[in-house]
């Protein structure tokens, strides 16, 4: 019984060790007691928040993932570089799973799909297990050929910890802790509730066969990622606000970033997808 018993509790004490850095993160959090406060760390906190967002939505998510407009290899390794600063695994991993969750979105099939495997799980359970740390090649084949990719792909601890330790060489304890710990913390709540939220909460404009959501506050935190009904809707856009009124800043920025000639070719929704409105 006990020789039986033995591989299970290998395999929890391995859950439960690949959690620590994750909830380390968290406590770390809590050094702000210890130092003295100054706007300027909140400052410089949502700073790294909303500049890594975008490099979430706009490298992650929409680069690498779908493929929603064209760069020089260049500046698609500096979109991986900068997204992997969010500390969400590597670029290839990321962009695997998601088109996973587009194909099999809200079936038995979805890795985080709230309605069927609970919020807890859509949101960080998944994440935290051991059973998803493989990144699906035959999902990312088009990106898995760059060789820097796989690079940062394996060592996809390297841009964070770039980023924390130059904050502590720039700022000391206080920009390590309010500009990467807290920051960070609140960039992967902000990012996971598109999973687990933006499944569960908020208007549906089109009857995709999944259960997605759009969120105008939801947008707000994502940099435009809220509006993701719209997305599930047609993915390939790298616009996913489709009305003036649906603020996605991720791509206005991407548009300042076409007129500088860094980004091109971004795909918007055809007109005959936005006259879709049914529900
Ligand atoms: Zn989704
Ligand atoms: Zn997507």
């Amino acid at each position: 019984m006990a020789a039986r018993l033995l591989p299970a509790t290998t395999e929890q004490a391995k859950t439960v060790l690949k959690t620590l850095p994750f909830w380390a993160v968290h406590l770390a959090c809590l050094a702000v007691f210890w130092i003295e406060f100054r706007w300027s760390f909140v400052a410089l906190c949502l700073a790294l928040y909303f500049s890594r967002m975008f490099f979430v939505t706009a490298g992650y998510h929409r680069y690498f993932s779908h493929r929603a407009f064209k760069t020089s290899r260049a500046f698609q390794f500096l979109l991986a570089y900068a997204a992997m600063t969010s500390a969400q695994k590597g670029v290839l991993w990321w962009a695997a799973h998601h088109r996973h969750h587009h194909r099999y979105a809200d079936t038995d099939q979805d890795l985080h799909s709230p309605g069927l495997r609970g919020f807890w799980w859509s949101h960080v359970g998944w994440i935290l297990s051991n059973r998803y740390n493989r990144t699906e090649v035959e999902q990312i084949r088009d990106f898995y050929k760059f060789p820097e990719l796989r690079w940062l792909n394996r060592w996809f601890l390297v841009p964070p910890l770039t980023l924390a330790v130059a904050l502590f060489l720039a700022g000391g304890w206080g920009w390590l802790v309010w500009g990467f710990f807290v920051s960070t913390v609140l960039l992967w709540h902000g990012s996971f509730l598109v999973n687990s939220l933006a499944h569960v909460f908020g208007r549906r404009r089109y009857p995709t066969p999944d259960d997605s959501r759009n969120s105008f506050l939801m947008a707000l935190l994502t940099l435009g990622e809220g509006w993701h009904n719209n997305h599930h809707h047609y993915m390939a856009s790298a616009r996913q606000g489709f009305f003036w009124w649906e603020i996605d800043v991720t791509y206005y920025l991407l548009k300042l970033l076409a007129w500088c000639g860094l980004v091109w070719e971004l795909r918007e929704p055809p007109p005959h997808v936005l006259a879709e409105e049914t529900s």
